[in-house]
């Protein structure tokens, strides 16, 4: 169908993924455009012409797959718009009591001492997608196109640079044979596209293969797993921020928790795992549920009821991992850059000031009518005199320090970067990417050769199955799976007995499923319940043999995250 007739629009801005970063950008372009018209003017000068600014959105609604474990930083947001409290932002508390725990089995241990990188009073806790929802509005109010339910396919590339982004097609069957409301993906074309697709954008990747913008190690990500529940009004303590670890897991997995209170009695609980553990059984899901079971989630969740469930990678390589951030006609910024702090566990401040830093270069391109890396190159040197960057920098090792062991970086090495600025005992400390650190199902020992078994309760521990209607993920089923395996028989051949089928576990939101083949009784068949999927992307991350390639399905299909 690559021969189809295209509907083509033409815009000077196009900006992929209506997100914290990309609207932030787009906002602050519309109005250091019209700064430096002002200023410009006032000597006489030409004023530029006002660009076209277009943001795509692969979810049905702007803000639906936003999903976060929301302590906001105010300072980009302060940047981009002083008054953003007396102009509705949409907090939901002010932190006012940021705490550390030790949780155990069987007890638990608050820090006397909150770390200084869970230090979060003054932050904003907010639902991301709200705050998503909020920064449109000032958007579309300045005249900013907004288009939902456009999943970008494909980036357009001509003559050596990115020249806009095809629209995934509509009404295909799962042959791949258009429908009766077959409609093809419109091109559009720009002079620069800004991806802000978030972590592990399918555009992202092709563009950091295409051009070779790889950083210098390579990217590394944990998955969390979101819940929201209701809690009883006496458990409800407005103002609080709670991270934590489970020992004495966390000396072997650098995993993690948040915890927070939103109002209506809400609490936002989320745990991390990391993508890079020997386990082929990893499962973030799983870790989840189990962190439940500790006497402190157990009491606080006492009669709670569980309103909403959601899953996202995380990129924690930090500066290191980071790739080169533009090529001719594109520019990357937040997630989908690894703009992320992973030590402070915080990336929407940064994912917005590096979509500001990219809207003021884009103002220099304007002026030179150049946009090319000669211009648009000028985002990293924005971006390296930044505080964004000088707080990467100071967490440049910590990802490196957890990967030699957790009990070094926290005894050792990253008290030391926080004495000597970041560097700690060595730097860089390089890492690997967390897949390579899955071992076969030969060299663990036989009691870790199967899944540890687990009973949900269904009361304070639930299955995927249960879980994921509580996303909102809704795929017609009858279109191409979006989750693309370059090659099943391998699943069922050679995974299964190197691996054990790791898709089983990683996947949150159970996705895949090693079935009995009917065809050859024995043998087992992955099969894709593709409509399950809450667009993680923990499978393109994970696999082993790296043949899970996540791509966008129709536009405004996926998960449903109001309140997230
Ligand atoms: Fe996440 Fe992949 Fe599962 Fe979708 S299929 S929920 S992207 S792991």
């Amino acid at each position: 169908m690559s021969e189809v007739e295209r509907e083509s629009l033409e815009v000077d801005v196009l900006y992929v993924g209506a997100g914290p970063g990309t609207l932030a950008s787009a906002l602050h372009l519309v109005r250091s455009v019209e700064a430096y018209n002002a200023q410009t003017q006032s000597r006489g000068g030409k004023a530029l012409e006002m660009p076209s600014v277009l943001v795509i959105e692969k979810a049905a609604g702007v803000g639906d797959h936003s999903l976060s474990g929301a302590v906001i930083n105010p300072k980009a947001i302060a940047e981009l718009m002083p008054d953003f409290q007396e102009q509705g932002f949409p907090t939901e508390y002010v932190c006012d009591d940021a705490s550390f725990y030790m949780f155990f089995r069987s007890f638990t241990v608050k820090s006397p001492v909150c770390p200084p990188n869970f230090q979060k009073k003054g932050y904003h806790v907010a639902s991301l997608s709200n705050v998503t929802k909020w920064l449109a509005e000032k958007c579309e109010a300045a005249g900013i196109d907004i288009y939902p339910g456009f999943a970008g396919d494909q980036l357009l590339v001509e003559g050596g640079r990115v020249a806009g982004v095809r629209i995934g097609d509509m009404g295909v069957d799962r042959n791949g044979k258009p429908k009766s409301n077959y409609q093809p993906g419109m091109d559009i074309r720009a002079k620069v596209t800004v991806l802000g697709e978030g972590v592990r954008g399918s555009l992202s990747k092709q563009l950091i293969e295409r051009f070779e913008l790889q950083g210098r190690f390579p990217q590394v990500y944990e998955t969390g797993v979101k819940e929201i529940w209701r809690v009883r009004p006496e458990k409800h303590k407005p103002g609080r921020v709670i991270h934590g670890s489970l020992f004495p897991d966390f000396l072997s997995q650098f995993n993690g928790m948040w915890l927070y209170d939103m109002k209506d009695n809400l609490v936002s609980f989320g745990y991390v795992t990391m993508l890079d553990s020997k386990n082929p059984f990893n499962d973030p899901h799983l870790e989840a549920q189990r962190f439940k079971t500790t006497p402190f989630m157990r009491n606080l969740l006492e009669g709670a009821e569980l309103v909403r469930y959601g899953a996202k990678a995380i990129p924690v390589g930090g500066v290191y991992a980071q790739p080169k951030l533009y090529c001719d006609g594109a520019m990357l910024i937040g997630d989908a850059a690894g703009m992320c702090n992973a030590f402070k566990l915080a990336g929407i401040h940064i994912a917005m000031k590096t979509g500001m830093l990219a809207a003021e270069t884009i103002v220099d391109a304007i002026a030179r009518d150049d946009y090319s890396s000669v211009t648009i190159g000028g985002y990293t040197e924005r971006y390296r005199n930044s505080w964004a960057y000088a707080e990467h920098m100071e967490a440049r090792n910590f990802h490196g320090s957890a990967e030699v062991s957790p009990l070094f970086a926290m005894g050792l090495n990253v008290p030391l970067m926080l004495i000597t600025k970041g560097r700690g005992l060595k730097d860089p400390l390089p890492f690997t990417a967390g897949h390579r650190h899955m071992k076969k199902l030969s060299e663990l020992p036989a009691s870790k050769r199967q899944k540890e078994a687990f009973e949900f309760d269904g009361k304070l521990t639930f299955t995927k199955e249960h879980l994921v209607a509580l996303s909102g993920a809704q795929h017609e089923v009858d279109q191409p799976s979006h989750l693309v395996v370059a090659d099943v028989d391998l699943c069922s051949d050679v995974c299964t007995k190197e691996y054990g089928n790791p898709c089983e576990s990683f996947c949150p939101a159970a996705v895949y499923e090693m079935m009995p083949d009917p065809e050859q009784p024995g043998r087992k068949k992955l099969f894709i319940h593709h409509e399950n999927c809450v667009h993680c992307k923990t499978c393109d991350i994970a696999d082993p043999y790296q043949v899970i390639t996540w791509t966008p399905p129709q536009g405004g299909e996926g998960p449903e995250y109001t309140k997230m």
